[in-house]
C-alpha cells in the first residue's frame, strides 16, 4: 500500500523551501486582505499561515512574542499602556498582559485572523477577552493617522512588507507613530529575516532612523521563520536605558538575551549601517 503524505511548504527563494509534514489541513480561506491557512503539523502543532508564510506555530510562537514585547519592556520608564498594530492572533497582547500593562489597544486589519485564532489557538487569543485589551478591527495605518492617544510602547506585529502591511514599513507611517509615543516611549517592529529578507530589515531600520534619533536592531532564533534568524528593530525619541530591575525569564527571553540579542553579526550590520 502506498503511504500518502501531506506537506505544507513555505518558499524562501526560487530554489529553497521549508516543508512541514502535516496531519491535516484544518482551514483555508480567502479574506478581503489575504489568504489564511491552518495546518495541524507533526513537529510544530497547529500552524497559521498567511499568504503562504508562517505566522505562528503552537510550538515556537513564544520566541517571537516574548522578543517583540519583553525586550522593549525593560528599557526606559516602566510602560503602562501599549498599541499593537497587527497581532490578530493575540500573542503579543497576551505577553503584554503578563507584564502587567494596564491598557492595550490592538488594531488588526483582518477580523478573520482574530476569529481563526480564537477557534484554533484559544489560549493565545484569550487576551482578547481581557477587559484591559481593546480590539479595533481596522487598518493600523489609518488608525495612527486619525487618532491622538499616546502610548508607552507601540508594537508593530505585522505580516511581511507586501499587501496590507506594505505601508507599515514606510517613513510616513513611522512619523505618525512618533506622534503617538510618550516622551521616552519605544516603538518596535518585526523586521524580517536578515538572510532572506534584507529588504524588510533595511526598510525598517532606515525608515525609523529618518524619524527617530535612537534606533537599534536585535535578533532571535525562530525555527519556523525563514532561515531561523529573525530581526526586530526598535526606536525611541530618547536614549535607550535598561531599567535596573529583576528580569523575569520567559522560555526564550532572559537577562542575557536582553543585552546579547543586540550583538549583531557583520553581515547584518552591513544591511543596516
Ligand atoms: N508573527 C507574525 C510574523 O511576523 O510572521 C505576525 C503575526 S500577525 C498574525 C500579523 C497581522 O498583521 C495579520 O493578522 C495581518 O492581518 C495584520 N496586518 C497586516 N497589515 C495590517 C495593517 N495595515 N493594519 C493592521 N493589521 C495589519
Amino acid at each position: 500500500m502506498r503511504l500518502i503524505e501531506n506537506w505544507f511548504s513555505e518558499r524562501y527563494s526560487d530554489n529553497l523551501q521549508l516543508s512541514f509534514r502535516v496531519k491535516d489541513q484544518l482551514l483555508s480561506i480567502k479574506t478581503d486582505y489575504q489568504r489564511i491557512d491552518l495546518f495541524d503539523t507533526y513537529d510544530f502543532g497547529k500552524l497559521l499561515s498567511i499568504d503562504g508564510t508562517v505566522q505562528l506555530t503552537e510550538k515556537d510562537e513564544y520566541v517571537y512574542h516574548e522578543m517583540i514585547t519583553m525586550i522593549p519592556y525593560y528599557f526606559n520608564k516602566k510602560p503602562k499602556n501599549a498599541l499593537i498594530i497587527g497581532g490578530g492572533d493575540g500573542g503579543a497582547a497576551k505577553r503584554l498582559l503578563k507584564l502587567n500593562f494596564e491598557n492595550i489597544v490592538n488594531a488588526e486589519i483582518d477580523q478573520n485572523v482574530v476569529e481563526v485564532s480564537k477557534k484554533y489557538f484559544p489560549e493565545i487569543a484569550s487576551s482578547f477577552n481581557d477587559k484591559r485589551v481593546k480590539l479595533i478591527i481596522g487598518d493600523g495605518i489609518k488608525y495612527v493617522k486619525n487618532s491622538s492617544e499616546k502610548f508607552d510602547r507601540i508594537i508593530i506585529d505585522s505580516t511581511d512588507p507586501v499587501g496590507p502591511a506594505e505601508g507599515l514599513f514606510s517613513e510616513e507611517f513611522y512619523r505618525d507613530i512618533k506622534n503617538h509615543l510618550t516622551d521616552d516611549g519605544i516603538v518596535v517592529t518585526q523586521s524580517g529575516s536578515p538572510y532572506y529578507q534584507e529588504g524588510a530589515l533595511s526598510l525598517a531600520y532606515k525608515g525609523l532612523s529618518e524619524v527617530f534619533s535612537n534606533v537599534k536592531s536585535y535578533l532571535a532564533f525562530i525555527p519556523t521563520y525563514p532561515s531561523g534568524l529573525w530581526s526586530f528593530t526598535m526606536a525611541s525619541k530618547s536614549e535607550f536605558t535598561v531599567r535596573d530591575e529583576n528580569v523575569i525569564n520567559g522560555i526564550y527571553f532572559n537577562k542575557d538575551v536582553l543585552t546579547g540579542s543586540f550583538y549583531l553579526p557583520e553581515f547584518v550590520k552591513k544591511i543596516i549601517y
